[in-house]
């Protein structure tokens, strides 16, 4: 049977504090595994953030955007809610930490919980490569204690923000136990081996999400923002050579709210024939398809 990941990465207040309640409803009722990566700290950076904006302002100010379709988002106010923009500017709380019984349903209920960076999320999107190896690793190693602690078991998934890499990342995250991490098909390690392949990379499994926007735009989310319907984007899915395994991603905030609808149309009409498991379980299928997992 072919089979379907579905990965919701946890970035922000709105995500954990009422997407994820919706997404374990809908996945108790559609009878589907769910894998999440959690944003343990923080959301933004306030420094970043108004160094972003007014470059973003003198780039508007030169250049006149293009907007491409294929690229096109929701309104951050849409998707996290004016409140919470205005909890998260002044407040800036810490995710996934300050919400360890939100975590504790996702792991009770039999789904995927992986780590999605270490402390701040947008230090980490926009500033890596600032960021000493040390950093990154007390970063990680600390949220994974303590969810390692807390459930008695491996956390072997990573998913990075913004889907940035580095090599020194990789060696870290095997050297702290991590099985796999994950990047869109396009990534930096992207392999050369179709997209919707699962490999090995630094001694680590490569999972490539292959249904995605460009520019790491979730893909419902651009549908949504682009006003088009599941059937049109469902189409070539299922084509004759569709993957034997499709990966989706998107954002509790987004996916589990108003874009819900959606998501759930889109995985009825992949149909029968696609089975919703967690990436862990596909990592195991191939493993023992090819027996690499030694
Ligand atoms: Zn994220």
């Amino acid at each position: 049977m072919k089979q379907l990941n579905i990965q919701f990465d946890i970035d922000t207040l709105t995500c954990i504090e009422e997407g994820v309640s919706r997404l374990l409803l809908w996945a108790r009722r559609e009878q589907l595994k769910l894998s999440f990566f959690v944003n343990m700290g923080r959301s933004i950076d306030l420094k970043l953030s108004l160094k972003k904006a007014l470059f973003n302002r003198l780039k508007a100010d030169h250049i006149s955007p293009v907007a491409s379709e294929k690229t096109a988002k929701m309104p951050i106010k849409e998707k996290l809610g004016l409140r919470n923009v205005f909890r998260t500017l002044l407040l800036n709380p810490k995710i996934g930490a300050n919400n360890l019984r939100i975590l504790d349903t996702i792991i009770e209920e039999g789904h995927e919980l992986g780590l999605h960076g270490g402390n701040n999320h947008a230090l980490w999107q926009h500033g890596l490569h600032l960021m000493s190896s040390n950093e990154v690793l007390e970063g990680i190693q600390s949220n994974l204690d303590l969810l390692e602690c807390r459930y008695g078991k491996k956390i072997i998934g990573f998913c990075a923000p913004g889907f940035v890499y580095e090599d020194r990342v990789l060696n870290i995250l095997k050297e702290l136990g991590f099985m796999y991490f994950v990047e869109p098909y396009y990534g930096r390690y992207r392999s050369d081996v179709g997209d919707a392949s699962i490999a090995v990379c630094h001694g680590l499994f490569r999972v490539p999400i292959n249904i995605i926007a460009e520019r790491t735009v979730p893909f419902i989310e651009n549908a949504c923002a682009r006003d088009i319907t599941t059937k049109e984007l469902v189409a070539p899915l299922g084509a004759d050579n569709a993957a034997d395994r499709l990966h989706i991603y998107g954002h509790p905030c987004f996916e589990g709210i108003n874009g819900l609808d959606m998501l759930t149309e889109f995985v009825q009409q992949l149909g029968a024939e696609y089975k919703t498991e967690t990436i862990t379980t596909s990592v195991g299928h191939h493993c023992l398809d090819r027996r690499e997992c030694e």
